[in-house]
């Protein structure tokens, strides 16, 4: 496709379209950055109603009740809990972006106080009806935690820099920010280059697909934090990359879930990391 002369807002480098549109947006198009790989929009989607239900309308989830979301998410929370529970061990954890709280059901075992933020007023109010604390921004946070929780929600941010400065100010010395994000490099899209996963993944909520490169860059020029430690995590098996290689679908871990077994989960995983083509991105830093 063309070269363009839009600016990467993350490190200023030249960009190229690669995406015509997004799959609720015909008007947004998506951009690589040539030297930061970060993936953009031309424009932002200023429409999405995040307070009333945007998230479950748009992944077509909006049939199911509550119970049924938390299930579908599980799997990502278990494996959440077991890669930082041992940090919010004793600690005050708050997870913004929460969502049903998925997670904050699963830290609450080992931590000492927990809460959430969201935007959505379902899921808050559903929260806050069963007794987890919830607020609708983080200036309503009253104390500075130790581990402030970010799971695919840095990438519907747009001013990451503003944000993480933000985020900063609410997390005590020597405490944690854990970030995960979706990868640009997603091989489905790098290597495999399925235009169905392109024209179904590329979306307006999604401001930024961040790189290594790029997410590590904006957070040392902020300064406030350590790096502990950055790598990355695959979402999705091998049976869902074959059905969209297949058939152009999505749910492929749920229709041909004979090929869900752990072991093969695992070894398709090591390769991916190892290639750096993961699905995503996680990152533990600590406030200095
Ligand atoms: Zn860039």
């Amino acid at each position: 496709m063309n070269e363009q002369l839009l600016e990467c807002p993350i490190c200023r480098g030249k960009s190229t379209l690669i995406h015509i549109g997004t799959r609720d947006n015909s008007a947004i198009d998506v951009y690589r950055c040539h030297d930061c790989g970060t993936k953009f929009l031309n424009a932002a989607n200023s429409e999405n109603d995040y307070e009333n239900g945007y998230m479950y309308k748009e992944n077509r989830l909006s049939d199911l009740d509550i119970e049924q979301r938390l299930q579908l998410f599980q799997r990502d929370d278990i494996r959440r809990f077991e890669m930082v529970g041992h940090i919010c061990k004793g600690k005050s954890v708050l997870d913004f972006g929460c969502g049903f709280g998925g997670f904050l059901k699963q830290a609450a075992r080992v931590t000492d106080s927990y809460c959430g933020v969201e935007l959505g007023k379902e899921e808050r109010d559903y929260l806050n009806n069963n007794g987890i604390r919830c607020h609708k921004t983080i200036e309503e946070l009253q104390e500075k935690v130790d581990v402030l929780t970010l799971f695919h929600t840095f990438e519907h941010l747009s001013e990451p820099r503003m944000w993480l400065d933000r985020f900063s100010g609410y997390i005590v010395q020597g405490g944690y920010l854990i970030v995960e994000v979706p990868h640009a490099d997603d091989i489905l899209l790098s290597l495999y280059e399925s235009e169905k996963f392109a024209d179904f993944t590329y979306w307006s909520a999604h401001i930024f697909l961040y790189t290594m490169k790029s997410l590590s860059m904006i957070i040392e020029e902020n300064g406030e934090f350590d790096i502990v430690s950055a790598g990355q995590v695959q979402r999705y098996t091998i049976a869902n990359h074959l059905l969209w290689l297949a058939k152009g679908q999505p749910g492929g871990h749920e229709k041909w879930d004979f090929l869900d077994s752990r072991e093969l989960n695992k070894a398709y995983e090591d390769k991916l990391r190892q290639m750096q083509m993961c699905d995503t991105l996680f990152y533990v830093l600590r406030r200095k």
